[in-house]
């Protein structure tokens, strides 16, 4: 499972941040999401739990935040939301669309203890 791996890293990445923080858990980790950043949050939070219980981030609560996925026409320059990668732009057709926002899978915060 893809989210498995992502998952250990993220966890990886928590713990080194706390170990600099000399904290001893973690108690929020908190994240931002794209809708296409090809993540199931379904497996992601499976991931998170299963994996939790062996690091700082056993009592942790996981905050996701969905980020909506935008895209910008190249022949426009028309900003709109998506659900895909690859679509046309809804003003002028163009196939130059550019994914601006929605791909991030990343850490926002951490808050140890
Ligand atoms: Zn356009």
């Amino acid at each position: 499972m893809h989210e498995l791996s992502i998952v250990g890293n993220i966890i990886e990445i928590a713990e080194n941040e706390a170990r600099k923080a000399l904290a001893e858990r973690i108690t929020e980790l908190e994240m931002d999401i794209g809708t296409v950043s090809g993540i199931e949050l379904d497996a992601l939070n499976f991931a998170f739990e299963s994996v939790k219980p062996k690091t700082m981030l056993k009592n942790a609560e996981i905050k996701i935040n969905i980020i909506q996925a935008k895209a910008v026409c190249s022949d426009c320059r028309h900003v709109f939301e998506t659900e895909n990668v690859y679509t046309l732009c809804p003003v002028c057709d163009s196939f130059k669309t550019e994914i601006i926002q929605g791909k991030e899978i990343k850490i926002k915060s951490i808050l140890v203890d």
